[in-house]
């Protein structure tokens, strides 16, 4: 599944390569790719025809590109590409939507195997749709406010991966960003959002930010990487991670056994040495007493 970073090299090789240019035809070939679009594939393609694309705009895992006061809204899902290339190269099966321009240069195609991604024409949607308006903003945008987060983020009786996880108190943060950061900021999973310091959540975003970074740099800003990325076929980020899918492996700072913990019917990787588990879980969200690591 394309993760944030992924999603936003898609961004930009969009930015490059179809803003500023007009929509001359659309076709959609199957109707499931745009069925959050309830007027119909009809209705989107007639609302898109003739439209100039002015921007390539992302909030966590969504993508909208502006069309006038309008855009066109985007979710990659589980194996979602926007590929663009010559418009007279083979049609694969896969192609769910296809976009050709008014200059006849390279066309856009919506690709997806397994059509749980979408596109949807949103009205009024150029600044934000209203569809994702519900959507926290993503540690990578401008939008993001730590202090705001922070607040939220106290006021939560959760745990601080779970709380990681939920999109209306930050987005963009997957399951491996999530282990990763935690990592980093030497927090384990487990921990009650509600009892972090403001210093320790300040940490924990500096290191999503530091692992979002470090993944942008290493899946580049080329086209061809970007199809690559987006596959999820280069395993560019892989090399790098310490602890996500690495139980049994020894921690990249301190040579501990790297432990897996189910989470949420998933996992959850830490190290056992710099993310000590909390003591005791705090009935009722009450403060705990000194026998709480506290950080
Ligand atoms: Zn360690």
């Amino acid at each position: 599944m394309p993760e944030l970073p992924e999603v936003e090299i898609v961004r930009r090789g969009l930015e490059q390569h179809v803003v500023g240019r007009t929509v001359d035809t659309v076709q959609v070939m199957h109707p499931r790719a745009v069925r959050r679009h309830l007027a119909g594939p009809d209705d989107f393609t007639a609302a898109i025809k003739g439209r100039r694309i002015t921007g390539a705009l992302r909030r966590g895992k969504y993508l909208w590109l502006p069309v006038g006061a309008d855009a066109v809204l985007a979710h990659l899902g589980m194996s979602g590409q926007l590929l663009v290339g010559d418009p007279a190269r083979p049609l694969s099966p896969h192609v769910r939507v296809r976009l050709a321009f008014a200059d006849s240069g390279p066309d856009l195609r919506f690709t997806d195997q397994r059509t749980f991604g979408h596109l949807s024409f949103a009205p009024g949607g150029a600044v934000l749709p209203a569809a994702i308006a519900h959507i926290a903003p993503d540690p990578l945008e401008p939008a993001f406010e730590l202090a705001a987060v922070t607040a939220r983020l106290r006021a939560r009786r959760t745990g601080i991966k779970r709380a990681l996880l939920d999109q209306s108190l930050v987005s963009g943060i997957g399951n491996i960003y999530a282990d990763e950061a935690l990592w980093r900021a030497r927090l384990h999973w487990a921990r009650e959002s509600a009892l972090l310091r403001p210093v320790a959540v300040a940490r924990l975003f500096a290191s999503v930010q530091e692992v979002f970074a470090e993944s942008l740099s290493a899946g580049g800003t080329t086209f061809d990487s970007l199809y690559v990325n987006v596959n999820g076929q280069s395993g560019y980020f892989e090399r790098s991670l310490a602890v996500y899918g690495r139980a049994g492996q020894p921690c990249p700072r301190c040579g501990t056994l790297v432990r897996r913990d189910p989470f949420m019917n998933r996992s959850a990787f830490s190290c056992p040495k710099c993310q000590p588990r909390p003591r005791r879980r705090v009935p009722g969200g009450r403060r705990p007493g000194s026998a709480w690591s506290r950080s």
